[in-house]
């Protein structure tokens, strides 16, 4: 039978530079909870270490293990996996073109953490940089670990696809596009008619707690599961998903 379940698929943790301090595993899988999301996905600038904190803690909340990263053209895309094995072996890929950080305050704020909320220490990379993948190439590397890639905030007028490239190119094989909560439908529509070949959702891109679930989807399946996910994505045999 399908149900409604409600889902936030981008929200980040401490160990991004640009996010809160409180945004620790323990505080996040609670706010999400007092929200009544079913599912969240933990999205990080280019790095997934504070993933498997988050999914170790005992919650009715399903999480699923993802990260936003920075391509060439300074596109952020997200990655949603099934499992954390494919998220690491990509994860070890963005590092690879990631520099390290100089900067003692940089450094501080990229707290790595474990599903205490305690602090486990600091990731050393310039977590915020671009890597040296383009979006067709990261597309293609997620693709073949078996995850989904969803274009961010492509209504954002910084580090979004249609920012830096000025159109989405037919090559792109995103699973899904991503609106801000700022933008209403109607005027999405408006802007952005013409990428409806693509699934749209709307997410928070929390940094701070009030933010999660600020934008967040319903999706039409049978439980709460990555597979469910996927086939909500594509619509398959009734499912599918209410911005
Ligand atoms: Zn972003
Ligand atoms: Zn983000």
């Amino acid at each position: 039978m399908l149900r409604r379940f409600k889902a936030d698929l981008h929200i980040h943790t401490c160990l991004s530079p640009c996010a809160g301090l409180d945004m620790t595993p323990r505080n996040i899988l609670k706010k999400a909870d007092e929200l009544g999301l079913d599912i969240i996905a933990i999205t990080d600038h280019n790095s997934a270490e504070n993933v498997l904190p988050t999914m170790r803690i005992e919650s009715d909340i399903l999480v699923l293990p993802g990260m936003e990263i920075t391509t060439s053209e300074e596109a952020h895309v997200i990655a949603i996996f099934p499992e954390t094995e494919a998220l690491m072996q990509l994860q070890e890929r963005v590092y690879s073109s990631l520099p390290k950080t100089s900067d003692q305050r940089l450094l501080y704020e990229q707290v790595i953490v474990n599903e205490f909320d305690e602090v486990e220490g600091f990731n050393e990379k310039v977590l915020i940089s671009a890597t040296d993948l383009d979006a067709e190439e990261l597309i293609d590397l997620i693709h073949t670990l078996g995850g989904l890639a969803i274009a961010s905030h492509v209504d954002r007028e910084v580090f979004s696809i249609l920012t830096q490239l000025g159109f989405i190119p037919e090559s792109l094989d995103f699973d899904a596009l991503e609106l801000s909560f700022r933008t209403p439908m109607d005027r999405a529509d408006m802007l952005y008619g013409e990428y409806r070949r693509y699934p749209w959702i709307t997410s928070s891109d929390a940094h701070h707690l009030e933010d999660i679930a600020r934008g967040r989807i319903e999706l039409i399946i049978k439980k709460p599961s990555f597979e469910e996910l996927r086939l909500a994505l594509k619509g398959a045999d009734g499912r599918g998903l209410v911005v």
